[in-house]
């Protein structure tokens, strides 16, 4: 799960101030009423040279002083829902009361509109003021804060940072007080309420003082809190020792009412469905956790690209595979290939130039790649190495800003190898090497093995696997030109080869050799679905399916369109049947045949062909059922459904290429 979206507006709210010196300081006095929107604020800020004032346009500032006198302000114009304010004077200390009615939550949000920028928004159920939504004067870069919020009763909320103070109501026309300082520089301020229990746990540290645990549960889910303390405090005792000292006093898990999570200092803010599911504590909470070192201790130059999430990636989920079997981590790896390789022609980037996940096509990229750029790195300069550079580059970082030049000096420093080539090659070039074995043959002792990559070619460890009689041997060589023949000492008894089986390189898997997954399609640059029931809802429901699922715009065509794109066929399972026999097209596989409401499958198919997936349904309910869980599971290759619950699910085999050797 991502850092939470900011640096796109946050960077355009800037009041004019002066270059960097010690950070900028703000205080704010906050009054929420979540049943009726209202949001009233005071808001002090000790910065130089202020003058203009960006906010919410529903938010109104009713007065100024500066440095302690009266200042008349103006509103000026608003761009893209953000209304600059002018004061007519400027000073060393601005204060500012503004108050306006948030916009009601918005339960509709999905998880793609959730990560584009929202506006600050109130509901009894939740509300959400992010910090790119200007609900507050943003002093532009990093800054510390101190937060007073008021709320009603029954109502609790929180903002990043370590607790001071709170004075809870007590029942009656009373309200809850809270206080929160964030001494650390950080970039935005993010304010969550709602009508949460708060659990809490301490824990005690030897050298930092005690830690405060806290869950802001709403009491459907407060059962939950134990499990999340636990697991927040494992994972916290986890990084603490591998990386360096948890850098807050405090860590809350809170839950939301949209469908999304996020990552911020001192606390992860994660969808409450989605906190119901068991596996989020074993991995995404992990992951936001070690958010409070990658994103969140050491911040991202995101100028220079974002390190963070594929780092974080990395050290959380690939880790916790890598713990579970090498097969899981296989897999894992897998699927980043199998991204890859299902990116639209010209779709990829450089990995310098990923920010933020924004669209599906920029996480195959910013997770995936930059996850797998640490597998090759450790491969590369060895296990201790990799975590002494890790500890360095925290050690160095905290607090401040850091880019991927930060991380190679680390490496280097700590593996004494010049590591300038392997950081250019995998940030800067957009293309992914596809080395390949030409021939094999044996040589006296030896084997000679000829390999090919395009040009300019990459610089590449490749690992060749020679299997045997006396089973399989493995050798790392380095292959930096186009065509390179090198001689390996395999044994006399071994007979083919396979290159990189095990995919520890970053490469363009042959497409053939890939299973199809649905992420072809949804992020397809020209899809198109065929409808092969003449039913009115199953038709509508195809069409709602259609819009949620393609995130390019999707064309309906007939059946019989002989267009090249990746088609999608949708009908009731009878009709289904029909088509594909009609068309020549495997049958129904085993693996999802007879199995729930509705079925979904790619069909592997012969290189040039049109590729094509089907849904097939038992009816028009099961095919509305799928329009919000089916963008979500692109990395399959088939699913049953019952309902919105995904029974069942696979990926169709890869094939790894074996050469034989020659004699
Ligand atoms: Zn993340």
């Amino acid at each position: 799960m991502p850092l939470r979206p900011r640096a796109a507006l946050a960077a355009a709210l800037l009041i004019a101030c002066s270059a960097r010196a010690a950070p900028a300081q703000l205080e704010l006095d906050v009054a929420l009423d979540p049943g009726t929107r209202a949001l009233r604020v005071e808001a002090t800020l000790h910065a130089e040279r202020a003058v203009t004032v960006m906010l919410h346009e529903g938010l109104s500032i009713t007065a100024a002083t500066v440095d302690g006198e009266p200042v008349a302000v103006q509103a000026g114009p608003t761009a893209q829902g953000v209304r600059s304010w002018r004061l007519a004077r400027t000073g060393r200390q601005l204060h500012i009361v503004y108050e306006g009615t948030l916009a009601p939550l918005d339960r509709r949000a999905d998880h793609r509109r959730v990560l584009r920028a929202l506006p600050p928004m109130a509901a009894p159920e939740g509300s959400f003021l992010p910090a790119g939504s200007a609900w507050y004067p943003t002093p532009g870069g990093l800054f510390t804060y101190r937060v007073r919020l008021s709320l009603p009763a029954g109502q609790r909320g929180l903002v990043a940072g370590d607790l001071t103070g709170e004075q809870l109501a007590d029942g009656g026309g009373g309200r809850t007080v809270a206080t929160f300082e964030m001494g650390a520089p950080t970039d935005g301020i993010d304010l969550m309420a709602g009508p949460y229990v708060v659990t809490e746990r301490i824990v005690e540290r030897a050298a930092a003082g005690p830690l405060h645990l806290r869950t802001y549960f709403t009491p459907a889910i407060a059962a939950l809190a134990k499990g999340y303390l636990d697991d927040s405090a494992r994972y916290i005792a986890r990084y603490s020792k591998s990386i360096g000292a948890y850098p807050f006093a405090s860590f809350s898990v809170v839950a939301s009412p949209l469908p999304t999570g996020f990552g911020m200092p001192t606390l992860t803010y994660i969808g409450e469905a989605v906190l119901r599911l068991p596996f989020i504590r074993a991995s995404s909470l992990g992951h936001e956790v070690l958010h409070n070192w990658w994103g969140n201790g050491v911040y991202v130059d995101y100028r220079r690209g974002n390190w963070a999430e594929g780092l974080t990636t990395f050290m959380a989920d690939y880790a916790y595979k890598e713990e579970i079997s090498a097969d899981a981590a296989r897999e894992m790896r897998l699927g980043w290939l199998r991204d890859l390789a299902a990116l639209p022609p010209g779709a990829a980037k450089p990995l310098s130039a990923f920010r933020s996940r924004a669209h599906g096509a920029d996480a195959a990229t910013g997770y995936g790649k930059a996850a797998m750029l640490f597998v090759m790195l450790r491969d590369l300069i060895g296990k201790a190495a990799f975590e002494e550079g890790l500890r360095r580059f925290w050690a160095a970082q905290r607090f401040r800003e850091a880019s991927w030049d930060d991380l190679r000096a680390a490496f280097e420093a700590t593996s004494g190898r010049d590591l300038a080539v392997f950081f250019a090659q995998w940030l800067e070039r957009a293309d992914a090497p596809a080395p390949r074995v030409v021939s094999a043959r044996v040589q006296g002792a030896a084997i000679e093995v000829t390999l090919e990559q395009s040009d300019p070619p990459y610089a590449l460890r490749v690992p060749l696997v020679f299997d045997g009689a006396d089973g399989s041997v493995t050798h790392d060589v380095e292959l930096s030109r186009a065509k390179e023949t090198v001689s390996v000492s395999a044994g006399g008894s071994v007979r083919s080869l396979r290159l990189d089986p095990d995919l520890r390189l970053w490469r363009a898997l042959d497409p053939d050799a890939l299973p199809p997954i649905l992420r072809q399609w949804i992020l397809a640059s020209a899809p198109r679905y065929a409808v092969v029931s003449d039913a009115d809802d199953v038709r509508g429901a195809a069409e709602h399916l259609a819009d949620r699922l393609f995130e390019s715009p999707v064309r309906r065509v007939a059946l019989a369109d002989t267009g090249n794109g990746p088609l999608l066929i949708v009908g009731l399972h009878a009709e289904i049947d029909a088509a594909l026999a009609r068309l020549g097209l495997p049958p129904r596989p085993a693996e999802v045949a007879s199995r729930g409401s509705a079925q979904v499958w790619a069909i592997p198919r012969a290189p040039g062909d049109t590729p094509i997936a089907v849904v097939s349904v038992r009816d028009a309910a099961a095919l509305d059922a799928l329009a919000r869980p089916l963008p979500h599971y692109g990395s399959q290759s088939w699913l049953a459904f019952d309902g919105r619950r995904a029974l069942v699910r696979g990926v169709w085999p890869l094939r790894v290429p074996l050469t034989a050797i020659e004699n």
